[in-house]
């Protein structure tokens, strides 16, 4: 039998003392604080792929059928959802796949959730990359260009400025 003041964290099974550990109460149920969030961010971003979705396949569009698919995916593929997303915007936004052979669903994600994966890795390397090199340049200089240089001193040459 639970202890006075033991809940049950819904997300992750966990028993915890409510009065002890940091959590969120929300519908009557305690959450760790991680736990709710990441629930939470999940939610978000299921909610981002319906609203793709449906931008995408208009009337063919079926909401119940992809929320099969993404729980099928999590669970049995154990995909993450943000990488879900990611498989669809990299499919349909980076490769401009046509949407009219989806089948009112996502069931495209299987075959190119890997594909996907190291292109966002490989796209996150560069970023990486790419502040390193913002880090170490020095600030690029703002030259102030005269429009009509006039009565230059004597035996200076003007050496043209390369912007
Ligand atoms: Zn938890």
């Amino acid at each position: 039998m639970p202890k006075k003041g033991q809940v049950k964290c819904p997300v992750c099974g966990q028993m915890f003392m409510k009065d002890e550990i940091p959590n969120k109460h929300f519908k009557n149920r305690y959450y760790h604080i991680d736990c709710f969030e990441k629930v939470n961010k999940n939610e978000i971003v299921k909610e981002k792929i319906y609203e793709k979705m449906r931008r995408l396949l208009g009337d063919s569009f079926n909401q119940n059928r992809i929320a099969a698919q993404i729980k099928k995916y999590t669970t049995e593929n154990n995909y993450s959802i943000v990488g879900i997303y990611r498989a669809l915007c990299y499919w349909y936004d980076v490769k401009n796949s046509d949407p009219s052979r989806a089948k009112g669903g996502i069931g495209i994600v299987p075959f190119i959730y890997q594909d996907a994966a190291d292109y966002y890795a490989q796209l996150e390397q560069i970023n990486i990359y790419n502040k390193t090199i913002d880090y170490t340049e020095p600030k690029e200089r703002t030259y102030v260009i005269h429009p009509k240089p006039i009565g230059r001193p004597r035996g200076i040459k003007l050496i043209p400025m390369k912007r």
